[in-house]
């Protein structure tokens, strides 16, 4: 009977042990983007779900009962932050009565707080529109940024889960290989399009621009987060119909009408991008994606 007793408690035990080692990190991703580098450097560790998709504008989102839901059992949050996310995180976050995600908390993981942010206003003036106070938070669209990103992210899976270190140390070893290789295989790919002109929906793409030489001469939008307006457009048709640019690009999920108007006055080419990865995109796959057609619609 002892015996039977023994088996029954390792038997036990060993569940329990089981179940620890498998124990996966629940991860809340903000955009799609930092779920797809968490996918490359956690793996099977994680279990990654997102706010958003490639469809929606990350600046506007709200906090839906589903969301909160994920919040309070989220052992990690990944954001975009720098003010990106101002309009629903907070609530969000006070929502979702989960100290481990809360600000100063290790579960707390902003990406803009590990790379320099470009354009941080010297003066705020909201009546300058949407404006970021913080500096530009879109840092996804530089590749040397995002490598920056990954390394400090792991950190942080580590310190969540030191049991695997050693799994996340190779993975990012792995990914920051695959990247820096893309890194060298994008520049060749941009160096035709170096100090080209191209105008833009929202200011979204300064960092891409940075990147690659891109050269932004206008913004669709007057003033960031307001829709263009009738004026500004006609404005800029007259310049560009004096100096033209390369293209005209705009975000996916963007209203597309100005940027089709403009395209059909000049002829200048206009593209819609996917500001982040699909569904199950990686990094990689999104970038090349992002690039090719940029490249096609300059051929
Ligand atoms: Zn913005």
């Amino acid at each position: 009977m002892l015996h039977q007793w023994n088996k029954l408690v390792v038997f036990a035990l060993f569940f329990a042990w089981f179940n620890l080692a498998h124990a996966e990190m629940r991860v809340l991703a903000c955009e799609p983007e930092w779920s797809a580098l968490a996918k490359s450097l956690g793996g099977e560790h994680l279990t990654i779900y997102t706010a958003t998709t490639n469809q929606q504008d990350p600046h506007h989102i709200q906090a839906r009962p589903s969301l909160i839901a994920k919040a309070r059992r989220a052992d990690l949050l990944i954001c975009t932050g720098a003010e990106l996310e101002i309009g629903w995180l907070p609530l969000l976050l006070r929502k979702s009565g989960n100290g481990n995600i809360q600000p100063g908390q290790s579960g707390h993981f902003m990406a803009t707080d590990y790379v320099t942010l470009l354009e941080k206003p010297t003066v705020l003036d909201r009546s300058e529109g949407d404006i970021h106070s913080a500096g530009n938070p879109h840092i996804h669209l530089d590749p040397d940024r995002i490598l920056q990103v990954a390394t400090h992210l792991s950190r942080t899976l580590i310190k969540l889960d030191p049991s695997n270190q050693s799994d996340y140390q190779q993975k990012l070893t792995s990914f920051t290989q695959v990247w820096q290789n893309k890194i060298s295989e994008w520049n060749k790919q941009v160096q035709s399009i170096k100090g080209k002109p191209i105008v833009v929906h929202h200011n979204s793409w300064v960092y891409f621009q940075r990147w690659s030489g891109l050269n932004q001469v206008a913004t669709l939008e007057l003033k960031p987060g307001i829709p263009p307006t009738t004026s500004h457009l006609s404005q800029l048709l007259s310049n560009l119909q004096q100096t033209p640019a390369l293209m005209i690009i705009y975000a996916r999920y963007q209203d597309s009408k100005a940027a089709h108007w403009l395209s059909q006055k000049t002829g200048i080419p206009v593209v819609a991008l996917d500001f982040s990865p699909g569904l199950d995109e990686t990094m990689v796959q999104w970038f090349d994606r992002l690039i090719n057609q940029i490249l096609e619609t300059t051929t």
